[in-house]
């Protein structure tokens, strides 16, 4: 294996060629030049179309990568800027999206940390703000959404709500029950809400969904039977059991009541 192959793999970056790996003192930390390889110069960072440049942006910079134990490691090199149709003036390097201080295997590892941990125990260890976890999750989100369709094959569908800010504000959340993905979400929990969202799958991926699980919501069942009637829906096992054991309580009560009347009497 060539040598800039394992520094290529150690940095997890593509389409980069490795120029020089240095210590460097003053910042403490490993700083490596790179360059992207020709097939790779010019390109949009969010949409990877070659475009024409349109200027050295803010000359020679920094992206940092994941540390290397303890040593912080910088990826060092000029980031020019290119003019895209669809995405106005964009920073062009394959090792770091758009407008990101970070590299794409860093943004990705806090990714997925946020996906497996709280965000305080991210941000514990990786060397961010608490606040950059949301801007580097938003920013890999887009990023996920350009390059595939998550509403692509979707069949059963599980639809439901979730409480943030101590249960003052709501998300309405849509996951694949075939893969267990989030594959949409949005602030709100009513008609409107999920509306947007049928509107987004369109109407004929919605007559391919046959199964739809939500909670007994009377806004869920509402919006289902206007956007698709034919799907099968069910009752998510959570509120089943939920509701079995609210009926259950009733019942003891009542019970418990004829009991005591029945021994006072
Ligand atoms: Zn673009």
């Amino acid at each position: 294996m060539r040598e800039s192959r394992i520094w290529r793999l150690v940095l997890g970056v593509q389409d980069t060629v490795i120029e020089r790996v240095v210590f460097d003192e003053d910042a403490d930390a490993v700083i490596v030049s790179v360059r992207p390889v020709a097939r790779a110069r010019h390109r949009c960072g969010l949409c990877r179309t070659r475009c024409a440049r349109y200027d050295g942006g803010v000359g020679r910079r920094r992206w940092r990568s994941t540390d290397w134990g303890e040593v912080a490691v910088y990826l060092e090199a000029p980031a020019p800027r290119v003019s895209c149709r669809e995405h106005a003036v964009v920073v062009a390097v394959p090792w770091a999206r758009h407008g990101a201080g970070h590299t794409r295997s860093f943004d990705d590892t806090v990714t997925w940390m946020a996906t497996q941990m709280s965000q305080s125990a991210t941000r514990e260890l990786m060397p961010i703000a608490w606040r950059t976890v949301g801007v580097i999750v938003a920013r890999v989100w887009a990023d996920t959404g350009m390059q595939r369709d998550r509403l692509a094959g979707l069949r059963r569908i599980g639809i439901d709500e979730v409480a943030y800010k101590k249960g003052h504000k709501y998300l309405t959340v849509v996951v694949d029950h075939d893969t267990g993905r989030l594959v949409w979400a949005a602030e709100g929990r009513d008609k409107a809400t999920l509306h947007k969202f049928f509107d987004e799958l369109g109407e004929e991926r919605t007559s391919e969904l046959t199964h739809i699980s939500a909670d007994g919501a009377s806004w869920i069942a509402a919006v289902l039977v206007a956007r698709c009637p034919e799907a099968v829906r069910c009752a998510d096992p959570f509120h089943v059991v939920a509701w079995a054991n609210q009926a259950l309580d009733t019942v003891r009560r009542a019970a418990w009541n004829r009991l005591r009347n029945r021994a006072a009497s």
